[in-house]
């Protein structure tokens, strides 16, 4: 995929936003006391006719950086609340998670056009997590007045792939986050690396004393779900829990996994 022209890519992904041609896929994220699902995350996925899939973390920042991002967010945002809208009339009870670029909330307006949003399709804002990573350019600092609107309108706020970023205790401390999710890149080599396993357990600790929730991104083993739980991590996702199912997949994920969660935490 790699060696796809980017203007050629460009043009296709212009078109896949008119022709429908994206669609997203909802990642459970389970109560590590429970094992009970509380919130599934919205995932972009572009299957490219010629090409074949072309990966979120590719064409999301061409997207940025030609001016598409906001109607790619206004379609991702609308499908997924409609999506859930109908997941909850079947009585779901989860909130719903959804990734924002940082180039969207350098809108004063945004947080206005969310709520827009959610009004419409008839969704609660308390019900909305967004999903905010820090970019190497725009520390989430300078966008104190967004993210504080978005609170006063009841939305969640959280810090996407923590310890990745720089300055971040600073941005924790001072931005009105809901939630921390800690990188994949700190959970995979737990619980054998003992500087891993530090670095894990402040964060947590971090979080709680903020008063934040805990979520681990990228749980790929048993081991890794129960050394997390040990450390009274909240939440757990990750490819042992479930990976970015297609909507109509859910139902009988959640059977399946509410047999498996005795046995993945050792207590079967
Ligand atoms: P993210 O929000 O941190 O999402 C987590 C990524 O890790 C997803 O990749 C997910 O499929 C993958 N993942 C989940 N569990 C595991 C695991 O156990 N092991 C491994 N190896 N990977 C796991 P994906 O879907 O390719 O998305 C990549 C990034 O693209 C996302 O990172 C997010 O920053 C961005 N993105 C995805 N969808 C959207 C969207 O609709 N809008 C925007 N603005 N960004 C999006
Ligand atoms: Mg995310
Ligand atoms: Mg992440
Ligand atoms: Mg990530």
């Amino acid at each position: 995929m790699s060696a796809q022209p980017e203007g050629a890519l460009l043009r296709s992904f212009e078109r896949a936003l008119e022709c429908g041609e994206l669609h997203m896929v909802y990642q459970p994220k389970v109560r590590m006391d429970t094992g009970e699902l509380t919130r599934l995350e919205a995932l972009v996925r572009w299957d490219e006719p010629d090409f074949g899939p072309v990966e979120p973390s590719r064409f999301v920042p061409l997207a940025e950086k030609h001016g598409l991002i906001g109607p790619l967010t206004d379609w991702g945002l609308r499908t997924t609340l409609s999506q859930y809208r109908k997941w909850s009339k079947q009585g779901l009870d989860t909130h719903v998670a959804f990734n924002i670029s940082a180039i969207s909330l350098q809108s004063l307006d945004f947080p206005d056009l969310v709520e827009r949003v959610c009004n419409e399709l008839d969704v609660p804002t308390d019900r909305l997590v967004l999903e905010l990573t820090e970019g190497a350019t725009q520390p989430l600092i300078k966008l104190m007045d967004t993210l504080t609107r978005f609170r006063i309108k009841g939305i969640g706020l959280a810090i996407d792939d923590f310890g990745t970023g720089y300055s971040s205790l600073m941005q924790l401390r001072q931005l009105p986050f809901t939630e921390v999710k800690i990188d994949r890149l700190f959970v995979k080599d737990l619980p054998a690396a003992h500087d891993s396993c530090v670095i894990v357990k402040a964060i947590i600790d971090l979080a709680h004393g903020l008063g934040l929730v805990a979520t681990a991104e990228g749980v790929e083993t048993p081991e890794q779900l129960r050394f997390l739980r040990s450390l009274r991590c909240d939440v757990a996702q990750g490819y042992i829990v479930a990976r970015p199912l297609e909507p109509d997949s859910l139902g009988a994920w959640i059977e399946e996994f509410a047999g498996r969660w005795p046995e993945l935490i050792g207590e079967a």
